[in-house]
């Protein structure tokens, strides 16, 4: 078996262990006699499966009695538009920090619910180099809520600091971040991620929200797309995804084997050394286009001289089995996801590669 240095922006790296793990798992789960894919979610052994992740994820982040760990379906652009159906109240507002192509979509679902304002844009025609900080956002302290995406995953630019919003319920995704490295839960209201990036497989939503924010939803929309339902029914009011929350579990579990998420920060801040150092080594060849203070430690972007060598270099990276790495459509350029199960020895391959590269460029 050969596996590639997998740079894919989402669906993305998993640990490869947890995949062996789900192989073996696949066909019959525990000495049930059948695979975990076949049990009932209401059987006592998926029923382990689904407490286990919640604990697991109570447990690494070190979420308190104040909030519901939940996990959804329709991935983190369903929460783009449940947030604004539950909790932006008619005649009142919520602000958004714009920040990248997601924030957008965000912004777009409340904009058809009401009549959310624009807190920060740090845009340049249609181009973010960099996230607002604080002395740049502009909050209304009557807002319903504010709301945040900490990794831009297309621009590749992402928070350092975690917004101060006094009173008003701070809400972020952390799709494309969530569980990067410790973070201080009580900072916020309700955090959510798609899965796919850095804990499991795609379709899943992980929600954190505080019970008190929950309470406060409107109660006047469809059953299903309410907070309350979900909490109240521990996330199996209707069938979930039971084999991705079963891959969110092996995941958490493999973070909790290998040192917890300070072990996880530091493996990653030494990619992001290495990687960004040579991209700073050769900076008149591989232009990085972020600001330093925002630069992502998941997605890293960055150019080359032309649009002809940016596809040779793309072409060529992955002929060596190194793949992912096209820019998104909307930014171009190149892109290397580097999200936690994402090895060190695959950005010391592309690493390699670029010097190797760039000798014949
Ligand atoms: C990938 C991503 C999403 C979309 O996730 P889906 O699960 O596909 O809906 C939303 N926000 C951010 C920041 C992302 O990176």
């Amino acid at each position: 078996m050969t596996r590639v240095h997998n740079f894919n922006a989402g669906p993305a790296a998993l640990p490869l262990a947890v995949l062996e793990r789900a192989q073996r798992d696949m066909v019959e789960f525990e000495g049930t006699g059948m695979s975990l894919l076949e049990h009932s979610h209401r059987g006592k052994a998926y029923e382990a499966v689904h407490n286990q992740a919640g604990a697991l994820l109570r447990e690494l982040v070190g979420i308190s009695d104040d909030y519901e760990v939940l996990f959804l379906q329709g991935g983190a652009s369903l929460q783009f538009a449940t947030i604004p159906m539950n909790f932006l109240h008619p005649g009142k507002s919520a602000d958004y920090v714009l920040t990248g192509v997601w924030a957008k979509k965000a912004l777009g679902e409340a904009k058809l619910l009401g009549k959310p304002r624009v807190a920060a844009d740090t845009s340049k025609d249609g181009v973010f180099t960099r996230v607002p900080r604080q002395d740049e956002l502009n909050l209304d302290p009557e807002a319903s809520y504010v709301h945040m995406t900490t990794n831009n995953t297309i621009f590749g630019t992402q928070f350092h600091y975690d917004p101060e919003v006094g009173k008003v319920p701070l809400i972020a995704d952390m799709s494309s971040d969530f569980m990067w490295k410790p973070f201080d839960m009580n900072r916020y209201a309700m955090v959510y991620a798609g899965a796919q990036k850095n804990i499991g497989p795609s379709g899943l939503a992980v929600v954190v929200i505080r019970k008190d924010l929950i309470t406060t939803g409107r109660k006047d929309i469809p059953v299903i797309l309410r907070y309350d339902t979900h909490a109240e029914n521990q996330s199996l009011f209707n069938t979930p995804n039971t084999f991705a929350i079963y891959m969110v579990r092996n995941v958490l579990e493999h973070v909790k084997e290998n040192g917890g998420l300070a072990a996880v920060e530091q493996r990653n801040r030494a990619k992001t050394s290495l990687l960004y150092g040579a991209l700073d080594g050769d900076a008149d060849f591989w232009r990085c286009p972020v600001e330093r203070e925002s630069r992502s430690t998941m997605n890293v972007v960055w150019r080359l001289p032309s649009e002809e060598l940016e596809e040779r270099f793309v072409k060529e990276a992955t002929k060596q089995g190194l793949v992912g790495l096209k820019g998104h459509r909307s930014a171009g350029g190149v892109r290397a996801s580097i999200y936690n199960a994402v090895p060190l020895e695959s950005v010391a391959a592309l690493v390699e590669f670029m010097a190797t590269f760039r000798k014949t460029a």
